[in-house]
């Protein structure tokens, strides 16, 4: 029954002769999707978790720098039936935006992380790789605006709670997602 098992699970990873993650890495590169190759230097330093106690290793990370390269990407993924998770901070705790398991490609939003505020309605667009830091001086750099933002090592719920309670943090400024 094992050996059975076993026998499907390698089934499901091989498309053609080829395995599945062998073939995704392939359609990226064919489709120009920039991406730390499997084994590089670049990708070990990348997977390091934030959580130091979930280590997961995607079978894929790309990198891209438009939209299109992302549909290209999620495509190719598609195409092998390879789960995909996006990466913006990658604080996730338990490493969710490296798949939370082996085997996910992931499209890591570093480079979309541009941030432009409309002056006459006060409105910025954020990228989703922006950090606070590029959220910051971005708004004070175009318009002079802030809003209300920090870091905190130590929250516990009661801080929490006590925070929602008041206006003009942080989520209450999103306008639209
Ligand atoms: C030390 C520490 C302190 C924290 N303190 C707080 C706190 O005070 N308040 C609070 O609310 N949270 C807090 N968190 C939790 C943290 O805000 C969440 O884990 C949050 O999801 C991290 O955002 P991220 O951009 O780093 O997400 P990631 O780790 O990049 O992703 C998290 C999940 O969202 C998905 N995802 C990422 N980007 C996108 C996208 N653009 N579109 C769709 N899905 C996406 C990923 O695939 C993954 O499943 C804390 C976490 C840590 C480690």
């Amino acid at each position: 029954m094992a050996r059975f098992l076993t026998a499907l699970i390698l089934l499901a990873q091989v498309v053609n002769g080829a395995p599945a993650f062998d073939l995704l890495v392939d359609c990226l590169i064919r489709a120009k999707v920039p991406q730390y190759i499997p084994g590089s230097e670049r990708f070990e330093r990348n997977i390091v978790p934030y959580n130091l106690r979930f280590n997961f290793t995607p079978v894929a990370f790309t990198v891209p720098t438009s939209v299109p390269q992302i549909q290209t990407a999620v495509r190719c993924a598609s195409k092998y039936g390879v789960k995909v998770n996006p990466k913006s901070g990658g604080h996730s705790y338990a490493a969710h935006s490296l798949g939370g398991e082996d085997g996910h490609l992931v499209v890591d939003l570093k480079y979309l992380n541009k941030i432009d505020l409309d002056k006459t309605t006060n409105i910025a667009t954020v990228g989703p790789g922006a950090r606070l830091g590029n959220l910051a001086l971005g708004l004070y750099n175009q318009g002079k605006r802030a809003i209300a933002h920090g870091v905190c090592k130590f929250v516990d719920g009661a801080a929490l709670e006590y925070l929602s309670n008041l206006p003009n943090e942080l989520l209450s400024s999103v306008t639209e997602l």
